[in-house]
């Protein structure tokens, strides 16, 4: 079976035997748990359009290992082409679901350590991008929902993995067997790990020889022996067990998520180990991971769209579509989002081919598509808060609205442009308040902030990538500087 359902990919989650403990407590039933199923729906979402006519060719495309129609997540970017679908379909998948879909690390994953293993592999005569590939199409063919987990909790930041106290704040190699490695540590902040059927492992920083049981690069069942997560909770989380509370919940179905991860000594056997201390290629895994991801938050302009749709519909039941300033604030917002959107059309549009045959995001615009993305979010969540007004954190209840005493004046007072609805005008306002205070301001605000990395590392990566020299050297022709004059 290359293409799962929606429907099959939640039947295919219940059959796992995963661990997950949420408020110190084991769940007996995460898939059907009501804080974690709405980002299930959300993972869904990325099966479903599959079978969509008008998005198929979106969200599938031919396996280059097997010739056999897949999902594009478990995709190898054959060309620019491939690279610009996939940032369409995340777009559009921010669009649908207004939250974090959450299978685009594993995508990532799959496209960073696909390159990266070819190249290791032509300097040390292993056989690393062999057993990549074959796992690569075991993803393709049960059509898994894999957890790129690249961030360790690294502790004191100001030392080196094998410099930490606590050897276990970076994952790494803690016995080398005959028939694998025993890996030990935890994956933190993990996008749709208690949803996803796998779980690939990757280093978080380029390392020295001094740190080589830390380079290591593996594959595991998201229920192997040994592997366990801790539920991030999120503002606004426990609204979602309240009954009546739907309107409150501002987007009642769908979600983002992320988990602590423990590996505590985990048995991964050598077919699904894809980086053994070859420590002097962490960089660069990191280097295209990070790249990638930083392509990937195109889905943030697609939760955009919402947000500025929402914006616009707020404004309508205010009775203030047509200010002058209201309809600037939008242009602006939309200014913004697709200010985000072209660096990450140009940084697809100008990939090029790796030796492996995959194909790799230009990685100075890919860094400064992620920079963006750490500002303009806040941004437009801060003029969606403006048009919005403050009703949209000092509401009353959906229970309130609906009360024997209380909703005849909620209905009165909370009304807005006559012959419109009150309880309209709250689910918008409840929609701005989701995306940019509650659960899905995870994802549209703190991830684009931190995830595939905080600003800092982007601007590293942006000097690095920016060639200042040949920028030097074109000003001092213009200038007609005769260097040798200098002392
Ligand atoms: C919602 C969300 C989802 C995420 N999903 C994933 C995922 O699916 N997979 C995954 O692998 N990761 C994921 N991440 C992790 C993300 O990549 C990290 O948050 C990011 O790399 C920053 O690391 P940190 O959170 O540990 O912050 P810190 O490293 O603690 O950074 C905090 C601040 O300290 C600075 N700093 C840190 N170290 C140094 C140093 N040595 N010198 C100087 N300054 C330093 C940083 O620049 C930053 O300003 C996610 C994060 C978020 C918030």
């Amino acid at each position: 079976m290359a293409l799962m359902t929606g429907k099959q990919y939640i039947e295919s989650l219940k059959k796992l035997d995963i661990k997950v403990y949420m408020f110190g407590e084991r769940l007996e039933n995460p898939v059907d748990h009501p804080i974690i199923r709405p980002s299930i729906n959300s993972v869904a979402m990325t099966y479903d359009l599959a079978f969509d006519p008008e998005y198929e060719d979106l969200l599938t495309t031919t396996s280059h290992l097997t010739g056999e129609k897949i999902n594009r997540f478990c995709h190898i970017h054959q060309s620019t082409e491939d690279l610009v679908k996939k940032i369409k379909m995340q777009r559009l998948l921010g669009q649908k679901t207004a939250s974090c879909f959450q299978r685009c690390v594993g995508m990532d994953a799959f496209n960073s350590i696909y390159s990266t293993t070819f190249e290791m592999d032509e300097e040390y005569g292993t056989n690393y991008h062999e057993r990549f590939k074959k796992y690569l199409e075991l993803c393709q063919k049960n059509d898994w929902t894999v957890d790129g987990a690249m961030t360790d909790p690294k502790g004191d930041r100001g030392l080196s993995p094998s410099q930490q106290e606590d050897p276990d704040m970076f994952v790494h190699i803690k016995e080398v067997r005959e028939d694998g490695i025993i890996v030990r540590g935890a994956k933190a902040h993990q996008t749709g790990s208690i949803n996803s059927h796998e779980h690939l492992i990757m280093p978080t920083i380029a390392m020295t020889e001094a740190d080589k049981d830390y380079a290591v690069s593996f594959a595991v069942p998201t229920d192997a022996k040994g592997v366990f997560m801790i539920y991030g909770r999120q503002s606004c989380d426990t609204r979602k067990l309240e009954e009546g509370a739907d309107i409150d919940l501002g987007n009642n179905t769908y979600g983002g998520q992320e988990a602590l991860v423990i590996f505590d000594d985990v048995f991964v056997p050598n077919e699904r180990v894809f980086m053994c201390k070859e420590w002097k290629y962490a960089g660069m895994l990191v280097e295209r991971f990070a790249g990638f991801h930083r392509q990937s938050y195109a889905c943030k302009t697609g939760v955009g769209d919402v947000l500025i749709g929402a914006a616009a519909v707020a404004a309508d039941y205010n009775g203030v579509p047509k200010a002058s300033h209201i309809k600037d604030k939008i242009i602006e917002m939309q200014h913004l989002n697709e200010t985000m959107w072209a660096c990450s059309v140009a940084c697809s549009a100008e990939g090029t081919k790796t030796k492996s045959g995959g194909y790799l995001i230009d990685l100075l615009l890919a860094n400064v598509c992620k920079q963006n993305v750490t500002r303009f979010p806040y941004e437009i969540a801060r003029l969606a808060e403006d048009i919005a007004g403050g009703l949209m954190v000092t509401m009353p209840s959906e229970k309130d609205l609906r009360g024997k005493e209380t909703g005849p004046w909620v209905k009165k007072f909370l009304n807005g442009k006559v012959g419109t609805s009150t309880e309209n005008r709250m689910r918008i306002l409840r929609l701005i308040e989701n995306l940019t205070l509650g659960t899905a301001a995870v994802g549209y605000r703190t991830e684009s902030l931190h995830g595939a990395g905080s600003p800092q590392a982007q601007r590293i990566m942006i000097a690095r990538q920016g060639n200042l020299e040949a920028k030097k050297e074109m000003a001092r022709r213009i200038a007609h500087i005769d260097v040798s004059k200098d002392k």
